[in-house]
């Protein structure tokens, strides 16, 4: 897929919409989801333009990359879910139900989260 430039990430990114900013980084970062679905929910994202993690792995740079794993647990640091745990998911894609096409991670938690899927359907 094409990185579009007119997703909202890349308008938050140049400052177009604003974000409630929880870190940046050189290379990322994280704000809080405007549509929270835990106590914690923020969004992790490379500055750059990364449709998916197959796209980011295989094309950002080692120091991108590194900067934005760090970035993720220093999140999760920041936001005291260490101890309790917390959730790192990225949608990607069609089937990922993924809506806005800028890599994203979400970090939830601050609550129990239950098991991760349902039992799908064959
Ligand atoms: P996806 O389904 O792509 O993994 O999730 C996209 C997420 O972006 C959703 O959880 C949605 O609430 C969030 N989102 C969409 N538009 C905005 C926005 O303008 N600002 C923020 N902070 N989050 C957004």
């Amino acid at each position: 897929m094409a990185y579009d430039d007119d997703n909202i990430f890349a308008k938050i990114l140049r400052g177009e919409i604003p974000c409630d900013k929880v870190h940046e980084t050189e290379h990322s970062l994280a704000f809080r989801d405007i549509n929270p679905q835990t106590p914690v929910h923020v969004l992790v994202i490379p500055k750059g333009k990364y449709v998916s993690m197959d796209d980011f792995s295989a094309n950002a740079s080692d120091a991108e990359q590194a900067d934005f794993m760090r970035a993720v647990g220093a999140v999760a640091r920041m936001e005291g879910i260490v101890e309790n745990g917390y959730r790192v998911l990225s949608n990607i894609g069609r089937d990922g139900h993924q809506e806005v096409p800028h890599l994203h991670m979400h970090v939830f938690g601050g609550k129990n989260l239950g098991r991760m899927i349902k039992p799908i359907d064959k």
